[in-house]
């Protein structure tokens, strides 16, 4: 029945402009068209933006539940958005209330909307977002859909955005309706029509000309609002003058200071964590930094050789309880812990406190013997091979060139914690304990790091 009313349908021809290639074409006129007609010179996606992309996707999927029951107009593939169209149009007309990804079409300009919903005779867009707010532009965004949609005939009541609520905190089942916020936008966008229209067709006239790739100049927009995918392609045989980073500065009146306040035993900490946007155990939030390993090098005694403490937790719930009654058992009582970037390791201590009350006394002792060993890097101790930067990935190559993340598997956080968070898909035990191995390797170099870097400060060879 469904076949035949296809057949029957006339499709729209193939559009010019999607949503996304009219931000695309938003952000840089170069980069919409490399993506129409160059899209083999786009750079490989790494697997922490496949990772993002798919829990966007997960993240849409799971607001449809938000208002459940509704059919869905996504199209089998890529190639059949105008099959979308046909079926919204369709689905409308056969009085469906609630669509998934229903398509329109207006002048060559195609957009999907997350999900459609008519009230009381009216219809409301929504569409879905994975941030845990509305960002400036959502707001393009939702014009662009609200542009094609009432052009395309439909009239709109209201349009709003479905954002993950940073307040919500899990407590058995995902409670969707605590999960999501929906704030409404038609205001905001309303005041975008007129610059949508224009954009919309100085765009597709750019596009006409195939031949004519724009001339653009590399510059902030190749990040902003996101990493533009091209920036091999752009930023290939550019030229960039040597930048001059000044002359070394060492204040030893004020790294004396520093290290004045340090007491034995001394602690150097580290930790990791994974997050992902929808919480997946209880006492979870979206986004919530997850704990899941540290890495302790204790100096008990001036001159002996330092100890070394790991937590790595077994699977991806991370025991909160576990990782803290661990790390404050190791810690003891007394001493300097030191801490490179205070405010991360900072921040963990303190939700884990408010997490597991019974704890507060011992975080609250821990929290007072933090010291930041990054802040006598900021300004006291610079030296141009630190590039006006004061990450240990640049301090240390800097400061104790013999030790370096370059030879390590994992090398940064953020691959540990996308390493740590895939473990759970990993089925191989050799896999598995390749990576563990792993992301033991690069905790232990962070904390070490700190050592040998203490020793510089020192003017000690530890
Ligand atoms: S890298 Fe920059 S200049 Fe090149 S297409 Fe992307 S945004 Fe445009």
């Amino acid at each position: 029945m469904i076949k035949n009313n296809k057949k029957l349908m006339p499709l729209p021809p193939k559009h010019i402009l999607s949503k996304s290639t009219f931000m695309y074409g938003c952000q840089c006129p170069k980069r919409l068209w490399l993506h129409k007609y160059k899209p083999a010179l786009r750079d490989a996606m790494d697997e922490a933006q496949q990772a993002v992309f798919q829990q966007g996707t997960d993240v849409g999927k799971l607001a449809e539940q938000l208002f459940p029951g509704g059919v869905d107009a996504r199209p089998k593939d890529s190639f059949s958005y105008q099959q979308s169209v046909a079926d919204t149009a369709k689905y409308i007309a056969n009085g469906h209330e609630v669509i998934y990804e229903a398509a329109f079409q207006y002048e060559g300009m195609l957009c999907a909307v997350d999900i459609l919903v008519k009230q009381n005779d009216q219809w409301y867009a929504y569409e879905v977002k994975s941030t845990t707010s509305v960002k400036a532009q959502h707001i393009t965004d939702a014009a662009f859909q609200y542009y094609v949609i009432t052009h395309a005939g439909l009239e709109l009541a209201d349009f709003s955005i479905i954002h993950l609520n940073n307040q919500y905190i899990r407590k058995g089942d995902l409670n969707i309706q605590e999960l999501f916020a929906v704030s409404s936008v038609l205001e905001n966008i309303l005041l975008e029509q007129d610059f949508i229209h224009e954009q919309g067709e100085s765009l597709k006239e750019m596009l006409q000309k195939k031949t004519d790739m724009p001339q653009v100049e590399v510059g902030d927009h190749c990040n902003k609002p996101y990493p533009c995918d091209f920036q091999g392609f752009c930023f290939k045989g550019i030229e960039t003058d040597e930048p001059d980073y000044g002359e070394p500065y060492i204040n030893q009146t004020a790294i004396q200071a520093f290290l004045a306040q340090i007491e034995y035993p001394i602690y150097h900490i580290d930790f990791e964590s994974w997050s992902a946007a929808v919480p997946e155990y209880d006492g979870h939030w979206p986004y919530r930094q997850v704990c899941f390993q540290y890495s302790v090098h204790v100096e008990r005694t001036p001159g002996a050789e330092p100890e070394h403490y790991v937590y790595l937790a077994t699977g991806t719930h991370s025991s909160s309880l576990e990782f803290l009654e661990s790390l404050l058992n190791v810690l003891g009582d007394a001493g300097t812990i030191l801490v490179y970037n205070k405010s991360f390791e900072a921040i963990r201590l303190k939700e884990l406190m408010h997490e597991h009350p019974q704890h507060t006394e011992a975080v609250e002792k821990v929290l007072d013997r933090l010291l930041d060993l990054m802040q006598p890097f900021r300004k006291d101790y610079r030296l141009p091979e630190m590039e006006d930067s004061y990450s240990i990935k640049y301090v240390l190559p800097a400061l104790v060139p013999e030790l370096s993340y370059n030879d390590l598997t994992i090398g940064n956080g953020g691959d540990a914690s996308t390493a740590f968070y895939q473990l759970k898909n990993t089925i191989d035990p050799d896999d598995v304990e390749r990576t563990r191995k792993a992301l033991l390797e690069y905790c232990k170099m962070d904390t070490w790091a700190m050592v040998k870097l203490l020793g510089v400060l020192r003017g000690i060879n530890v």
